[in-house]
């Protein structure tokens, strides 16, 4: 299959109750396991890219591997950029492929991030690319943005309705109480303000900083209305340890790959339990025949 955005398949999740993860790619590996095993367990899947990430990969091979990961696939997979900064960055990244971006102008007042937001959704839409914006400070840090914890905003069920009204968005990330990265204490979850914005709203809201929420949370909030999922903060860290720990004990290792594959099947193991946890397993075929 080819790359495809992600709004039918958050229509899909949002109407059957699951949630589409994503998962963030750095390299071949990471790319080679995520979609692997979203292949064996038939999940639609986002592969997320960072602005840092495209730095270091470089976008000509950003592409191609999303294109190689997708070409020999029978599941839906959206490339999508992670975290946009600007509408420049979006548009160097629809022109070289992506299928779906992401705007984040929560930095921003409301006024601003309104008129930013809808300024790439008119260009994305206008070539069938699907976007996810931000509202309210979601706190932590990912890649280049870090958020202190008293920065942290929550948004209201009417500032979602006023976004909602003024952009014709794809998919929302609302802060409701989780951090980028891994926490310190358990994150406490804002139930209260996913329900109010789900039933305020008809668009598909998405949760950003999954990493360590306690799985019988996580279920909670894809049954109130979180249809998408993103994760990378456990991978790294299932990759991480995974490469430490046999580097560690095999000081006489030469061949690069033995170290690698480690890491890629400890990413593999991480995307099964979520793709389990999430309920997306075995929804592809209602996403390709609604088209
Ligand atoms: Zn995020």
């Amino acid at each position: 299959m080819t790359l495809v955005s992600m709004s039918e398949m958050l229509v899909n999740a949002k109407k059957e109750k699951y949630a589409v993860p994503q998962f963030n790619i750095i390299n071949m590996e990471f790319t080679q396991a995520i979609v692997e095993v979203s292949n064996e367990e038939n999940s639609p899947v986002i592969l997320g890219v960072g602005e840092p990430t495209i730095k270091y990969m470089g976008m000509d091979y950003v592409i191609a591997i999303a294109n190689a990961a997708a070409k020999n696939s029978s599941i839906p997979i959206a490339l999508h950029l992670d975290h946009g900064s600007s509408f420049e960055v979006v548009m160097q990244c629809i022109k070289a492929g992506f299928s779906s971006v992401m705007i984040d102008g929560s930095k921003y007042s409301f006024e601003k991030n309104i008129a930013l937001t809808n300024k790439v959704v008119e260009a994305a839409h206008s070539v069938g690319v699907s976007v996810e914006a931000e509202l309210g400070t979601i706190g932590g840090a990912e890649d280049n943005i870090y958020v202190n914890e008293n920065d942290v905003i929550l948004p209201s069920a009417e500032e979602a309705i006023e976004f909602w009204n003024h952009t014709n968005l794809d998919a929302l990330a609302v802060a409701v109480g989780t951090a980028h990265g891994m926490y310190k204490i358990e994150p406490k979850i804002r139930f209260d303000v996913i329900s109010k914005i789900a039933n305020s709203i008809p668009v598909p809201l998405v949760l950003h900083g999954g990493s360590g929420v306690p799985d019988q949370d996580i279920q909670k909030a894809i049954a109130i209305g979180i249809s998408k999922i993103n994760v990378n903060t456990e991978n790294q860290v299932a990759f991480s340890n995974a490469v430490r720990q046999i580097i560690n004990s095999n000081d006489d290792i030469q061949d690069s790959r033995l170290f690698l594959r480690v890491g890629r099947d400890a990413v593999k193991e991480m995307v099964r339990s979520k793709i389990r946890l999430f309920s997306s397993a075995n929804k592809t075929d209602a996403i390709i025949l609604n088209k």
